[in-house]
């Protein structure tokens, strides 16, 4: 597979597909590796979790710039994405040693609950935030006490090949976490439908998903899915609009629009919809975009070629551009941010579809029933902002809004102390926060008797 600089165009090194053959030997070696690694004691598999995060904390500029070469991510963006691998890394580091059962009472002896790990985990990782939502799978399934093999995206192999050498300088047994760079439907669909493989936690496309749904049944596979999303920025008539145009751009260009959580419908109270817009097209304007690799950086390019023909599809000549900002010439896969204007989107192919590029379309709304409509107004439901002065109308619009992560007078979306997905077609399960360990863990239930 070969691996192009999306700033440049230019490849930067060629990388290895794993065979099926070799995917069976890779589940194979896990598997037998998991009969000793859930044995490692709690406070020794915590220490090399810890040893693990202390690892990739040394190499994170490194990580940084093998990211900005593969992903053309903007450095101080790719930085936070490195951090956010040690600090999900730290965050479940302390979790083998609070991995606690319960004691139920009941009649005729004692009764106990343990969480036991499932035995080896697939996790197959997109191109667009390829550390930190490797990590979202991989640290947790380590905690738990399961091996884990990754399935990084064609695109976007090194950071986590580079990883794995990483997790084995801090002494990591080998065999517990192996990276399979390869295709989807072949590496990927193989660890799918492998008997060794117990749990799959996909993020990815909801085509892909659904596939890997039913590759997944036979076996009755567990399976986790973070997929795709077209999340609605609220704003009423009464917010703050300055600042809730000024963060607007960001809460949907950001990594180049290529977000799940990418707010890229944005709603606004008719009555302030003048206003936003004037506020909204110098925000938009003023985005960085430009060579990843500076500081001042803050949107870099397309991940691919085809990607940006993909991107370009939604803004067809005629398509009702309010304002663009801007984007450099030459080599790369450059798209200028770009927001589209519609009383009605109904026909809009950008405002239903999930364009996973720069392209925002704004819409107004009347009143609070109005807009939670709109913003309901999709298979999707992953997050979403809303912007009001009003506390009562922002928790009853947060609560009636069908999403998973919702944020009042901010774009949070993912913060690892807190669970993570999505409503409807965005997925199934959660990621992150206090409860994750749940989903790399079966519940046994044991019973001894104390009556003669
Ligand atoms: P994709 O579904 O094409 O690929 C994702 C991964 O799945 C890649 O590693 C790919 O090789 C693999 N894959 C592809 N076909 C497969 C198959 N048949 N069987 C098994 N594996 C297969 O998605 P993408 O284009 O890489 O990523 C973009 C999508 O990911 C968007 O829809 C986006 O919304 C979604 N996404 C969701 C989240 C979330 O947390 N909800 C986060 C990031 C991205």
């Amino acid at each position: 597979m070969q691996v192009v600089n999306p700033a440049t165009g230019r490849a930067v090194r060629t990388v290895p597909e794993t065979s099926a053959e070799e995917t069976d030997a890779a589940v194979v070696r896990a598997v037998a590796a998991s009969a000793s690694w859930r044995r490692v004691a709690p406070g020794d598999r915590a220490r090399l979790l810890r040893a693990f995060a202390a690892q990739v904390d040394a190499h994170l500029e490194e990580l940084a710039r093998l990211e900005v070469l593969n992903a053309g991510h903007p450095i101080g963006q790719a930085r936070w994405e490195a951090g956010n691998l040690r600090d999900v890394l730290l965050y479940y580091s302390a979790a083998p040693e609070r991995l606690t059962g319960l004691q139920i009472p009941v009649p005729g002896g004692v009764d106990v609950t343990f969480k036991e790990p499932l035995g080896t985990v697939g996790v197959i990782v997109p191109w667009n935030f390829p550390m930190p939502i490797m990590g979202w799978g991989l640290a947790p399934a380590l905690a738990a006490g399961n091996t884990v093999l990754v399935k990084p995206a064609e695109w976007t192999p090194l950071t986590a090949l580079r990883v794995a050498e990483l997790a084995l300088e801090a002494g990591l047994p080998e065999d517990v976490f192996q990276v399979l760079p390869g295709r989807g439907p072949l590496t990927g669909r193989r660890l799918a439908e492998h008997p060794g493989v117990r749990k799959i936690v996909f993020t990815g496309s909801t085509r892909v998903g659904r596939e890997l749904m039913a590759a997944c049944a036979p076996g009755i596979k567990r399976l986790t899915l973070e997929l795709g999303g077209k999340s609605a920025n609220i704003v009423f008539a009464d917010a703050d609009l300055e600042r809730a145009a000024a963060t607007a751009p960001y809460a949907v260009f950001e990594n180049a629009g290529q977000d799940c959580c990418a707010r890229s419908r944005i709603l606004v109270q008719a009555s302030a919809y003048e206003r936003f817009m004037e506020l909204l097209e110098p925000a938009v304007e003023g985005v960085v975009v430009g060579d990843p690799s500076a500081e001042e950086t803050e949107v870099g390019p397309l991940i691919s070629a085809e990607h940006r023909a993909k991107v370009a599809s939604y803004v067809p000549d005629g398509a009702p551009v309010a304002f663009r900002g801007t984007a450099p010439d030459g080599p790369g896969f450059w798209y200028p941010p770009t927001v589209l204007a519609a009383t009605d989107p109904r026909d809009l192919p950008a405002w239903h579809e999930e364009v996973f590029g720069p392209v925002a379309t704004v819409v107004p709304f009347t009143d609070e029933a109005d807009a939670v409509r709109i913003a309901n107004d999709t298979a999707y439901g992953l997050s979403g902002s809303i912007w009001t002065r009003d506390l009562g109308r922002a928790l009853r619009t947060a609560r009636a809004v069908e999403a998973g992560n919702l944020s009042v007078n901010s774009h949070s979306s993912v913060r690892y102390w807190t669970p993570f997905g999505g409503f409807k077609q965005s997925g199934l399960g959660r990621e992150l926060g206090p409860d994750a360990l749940d989903a790399f863990t079966e519940t046994k239930n044991v019973f001894l008797a104390t009556e003669p």
